[in-house]
Formats: C-alpha cells, sequence, structure tokens
C-alpha cells in the first residue's frame, strides 16, 4: 500500500537508515538526506571507524525486517571483558552466568552501509548525500540544504530529524519552537587507536571485549572481521593527566610504556595514530519536546545522545524505531497522535540508560579491575543459576533482553533491596547460632 504522506528522514546514519527501512515497508515515499558523501563509495574518516557492540536490542530491530543474518555475517561474538592489570596476565570475567551469552562487535561503517544498501533497494526511498540540513520550517516542513552544487529546498509532510548528537533539526526546532535542550559534556574525549593483526592472526582473544582499566583514562579494544582491534582511548581533554599532555612521540611512549605496558609491543603504529587521530566529544543530550506541529520529530541520538560506556547507543536508537512503527500500527498512522506518544513512551527508558551509561563509565574504569567487584560478579552469576528468572544481573537485562530500560532500572534496585534484606537476615541467623552455641557450651 504507499501511503499519502511524504517523509524526509534528515540524517543517513544508523537510525536514519533503519528508519527508512521501516517506514518504507508501512508504505511511505521516503527521502534521506544526508550531510556526507555516499559512505558506500567513500573511504572512511582517518580515527572514525569505530566499532560498536550490538546486542539484544538492536539485534531485535534488525531481526523484525529479516536484516539480522546479513548484517550480523561479519560480526564477532566477545562472551565477557578480558581486564588488563598494568603488571601480570589479563584476566576474562564472562558477561553471562553460563558464560555463552555475548555481545557482538561490529563495523559501524559496515553496519552503515549494509543498513543503507537495505533502505535504498525498497521502493519509494531516494537518497540524497552531501545535502547539510540548514533551514527548517517545523510548520510547513520546508527544508533548506548546502550541498556541492548550492543551496537546494525540499518539502515533506512529515521531517524526523535523525541527525545525530549535534542534530541541525533540533537547532531548527530550538530555534523556531518551545524546545530546550541541554548538553552535559564529559570531561573525557575519546580517541581511537588500532592494534593490527600480528602474522594474519588476532594478536589478543577476539572472544572479549579488551579493557584496560585505569581510573582516570581507560582503554577498551574491540575485535575486527580483518583480526585487528579497533581501541578506544578514554581520558580527560584538558588538564595534565590529559589527551593534552602528550605531544611528542618520546612523551607517548613513556606514557604507554608506564599505563598500558602491554600495548606498545601489540600496538606498532601507536605513536602516529595518537598523533593524527582527533579527540572526539562524549556527552549526554537531554530535549524535550523531541516534536513539533505533527509533522516534526527527533529519533536516536538526535533526541536523547547518551555516553558509550553501556554500548547503547545506537541499540537504544534501534529500539526507537521499533517503538515508532508500533505506535504507527496503533495510531493507524497518525503522526499528529504517533509523535507526541513516542516520546511519552520513550522518554523515561532513554533518561535510564542515560543514567545507566554514566554509572557503568564508574565501574569500567574503576571497579573492574578491584578483587571485590571481581568476587561480586562471582557471587551474582551464581544467584543467576541457583534463581533462574528471579535474579537477573543489571548487566543481562541491559546486553540480552529488550525489557524496557526503566523497567531495568527498578528491578535492579528491587533485586539489590531483597539482596541486602537477605544478606541482613543471614548475618541475623549467623548471630543468633553463634550465640546459641555459646551458651551451650558454656551452659549458660
Ligand atoms: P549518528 O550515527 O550520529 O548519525 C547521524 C547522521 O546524521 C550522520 O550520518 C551525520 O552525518 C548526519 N547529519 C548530521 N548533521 C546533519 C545535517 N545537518 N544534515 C544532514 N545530515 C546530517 N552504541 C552502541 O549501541 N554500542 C556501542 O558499542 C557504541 N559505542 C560507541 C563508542 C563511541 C566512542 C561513540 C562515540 C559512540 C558509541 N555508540 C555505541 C553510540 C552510537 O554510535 C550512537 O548512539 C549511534 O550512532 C546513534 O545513531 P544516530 O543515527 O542517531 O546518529
Amino acid at each position: 500500500m504507499t501511503r499519502e504522506k511524504t517523509v524526509a528522514v534528515v540524517g543517513a546514519g544508523l537510525a536514519g537508515s533503519l528508519l527508512t527501512c521501516y517506514l518504507a515497508r508501512r508504505g511511505y515515499t521516503v527521502t534521506m538526506y544526508e550531510r556526507r558523501p555516499d559512505p558506500r563509495t567513500g573511504k572512511v574518516e582517518r580515527g572514525r571507524s569505530i566499532n560498536l557492540a550490538l546486542s539484544e536490542r538492536g539485534l531485535d530491530a534488525l531481526r523484525r525486517i529479516g536484516l539480522d543474518r546479513s548484517v550480523m555475517a561479519d560480526a564477532l561474538p566477545m562472551r565477557g571483558r578480558m581486564i588488563h592489570p598494568v603488571e601480570g596476565e589479563p584476566g576474562f570475567q564472562p558477561y553471562s552466568s553460563d558464560g555463552e551469552r555475548a555481545i557482538n562487535s561490529i563495523s559501524r561503517g559496515a553496519l552503515n552501509n549494509a543498513l543503507l544498501e537495505a533502505a535504498t533497494a525498497l521502493p519509494g526511498v531516494t537518497a540524497h548525500f552531501d545535502h547539510r540540513l540548514t533551514g527548517l520550517d517545523p510548520k510547513t516542513g520546508e527544508m533548506r540544504f548546502d550541498t556541492p552544487h548550492g543551496v537546494v529546498e525540499a518539502q515533506a509532510d512529515v521531517v524526523i530529524g535523525t541527525d545525530g548528537f549535534s542534530s541541525a533539526v533540533r537547532g531548527q526546532l530550538l530555534a523556531h519552537t518551545g524546545l530546550t535542550e541541554s548538553l552535559d559534556f564529559l570531561e573525557h574525549g575519546y580517541k581511537e587507536l588500532t592494534i593490527p593483526a600480528r602474522d594474519g592472526e588476532f594478536a589478543m582473544d577476539p572472544g572479549a571485549l579488551h579493557i584496560w582499566p585505569r581510573g582516570a583514562s581507560m582503554m577498551i579494544a574491540l575485535p575486527n572481521p580483518d583480526r585487528s582491534f579497533t581501541c578506544t582511548l578514554f581520558w580527560p581533554t584538558g588538564g595534565t593527566d590529559a589527551f593534552a599532555s602528550l605531544s611528542s612521540p618520546a612523551a607517548i611512549e613513556q606514557h604507554f610504556a608506564r599505563v598500558y605496558p602491554d600495548v606498545i609491543e601489540l600496538a606498532p603504529n601507536l605513536v602516529d595514530d595518537y598523533l593524527h587521530n582527533p579527540v572526539g566529544v562524549l556527552g549526554t543530550v537531554r530535549c524535550s519536546p523531541w516534536h513539533a506541529y505533527g509533522r516534526v520529530g527527533l529519533l536516536g541520538d538526535a533526541a536523547h545522545a547518551i555516553v558509550p560506556f553501556y554500548g547503547q547507543g545506537a541499540n537504544c536508537a534501534f529500539e526507537d524505531v521499533v517503538e515508532l512503527d508500533r505506535i504507527l500500527d496503533e495510531t493507524g498512522d497518525d503522526w499528529d497522535r504517533a509523535l507526541p506518544e513516542f516520546e511519552a513512551r520513550r522518554r523515561e527508558n532513554t533518561e535510564a540508560i542515560a543514567q545507566m551509561a554514566l554509572d557503568n563509565f564508574v565501574e569500567m574504569r574503576d571497579k573492574v579491575a578491584s578483587p571485590v567487584f571481581q568476587a561480586q560478579k562471582k557471587v551474582e552469576h551464581a544467584l543467576e543459576r541457583a534463581l533462574p528468572g528471579r535474579y537477573v544481573s543489571r548487566y543481562e537485562l541491559v546486553s540480552f533482553s529488550t525489557t524496557p530500560y526503566a523497567q531495568v532500572q527498578q528491578r535492579v534496585r528491587r533485586q539489590q533491596r531483597l539482596l541486602a534484606a537477605a544478606a541482613g537476615a543471614a548475618v541475623l541467623a549467623a548471630g543468633a547460632l553463634a550465640a546459641f552455641a555459646f551458651r551451650k557450651g558454656t551452659g549458660r
């Protein structure tokens, strides 16, 4: 069925291309506008290749439209964290109690290309690259784009901004409607480094997400199908213990030899990567409302960018697409009702994952290395095995289920209260037993 309304999707990144697939399948005529050249024909920017951990929420969105198998063909499962201490051997911590469940390392570029390929193969879809949105009238849906050939104007019945962290559509809603926003930048930025294949093989275990937790800084590495690893170094952008503090090759080598000693040998291009790859910023975007006049909406990072420490930004954006599709089903494609309903259902969930992602930064850069944390994880997995389905860890609920994020937070709080009460009762019982034994022993 072809629908009367035309939709413009601004930003053909991960969320935009998946959303286009869903909308085109509903029968909409969809035009995608992307500020960058077509990534299927161009080169990836240096230091911006980032691979992603795709987990159940993202997979669920792909599965619903039959894209999971093709997209996941090149993904590499990671069944746990490999913690690299400053001294000594790395240690493996499984993500799930059975040690089997995995998150999947996938190239952002390959994922984007596969989704674009799927979207543009559908009837009714047109994609315009090198089109940067610079103007939007939210009342009429009239848009203006800067292109290499000058300014281009277009109009659509519905305009969805999937243009990421620094969304221009959000900027236009800020300028023309009552939208308010807050951008909380993290003190830490990130830089990409590479651990290439060694003699054609992976230089580390490809079945794990590698973490170098160092308190003030942290590095992670995810495997790639070409047997290399993409590393992301998280460090404050300014100050003495920060990216800005290293500017010479000698200083970079000395720093890594002291803080990440095993990486020196694994990353022969370390100095070149460090000097030439850009430092990206990280932060949380909060704004409201995500829609205007029943015809303009925001989705994905444009509405609610989060920090990457739970590996959920793209997963959450894909979940947005599924929810919007469900609401269009329920409302009979009444966008006037669907856009506010979308925000009403998603907001508490995106706020919950934003907070959990911030909390997980502390866990990843600090706690994972501590023996207490490792013991806690073992107890948690033992509980999961002893009480299947009744005790489920936060990591498991976030990464291996589609339980709404807000419910995950509530359930984890409830479990923690029960555990504290059970631990308290166990301490009381042990005390009573000891007192009884003492009285028996002394005859009192
Ligand atoms: P984007 O992917 O940013 O896409 C926005 C698109 O809009 C881009 O193509 C851009 O060029 C285009 N655009 C921007 N402005 C305009 C304009 N004016 N006109 C037209 N087009 C425009 N998420 C995970 O799920 N798992 C992970 O492991 C993970 N790791 C991450 C690691 C790092 C270091 C970072 C920074 C993020 C990570 N994320 C991860 C988050 C994930 O990358 C984002 O949440 C996801 O890309 C959001 O998708 P999006 O389509 O909303 O935005």
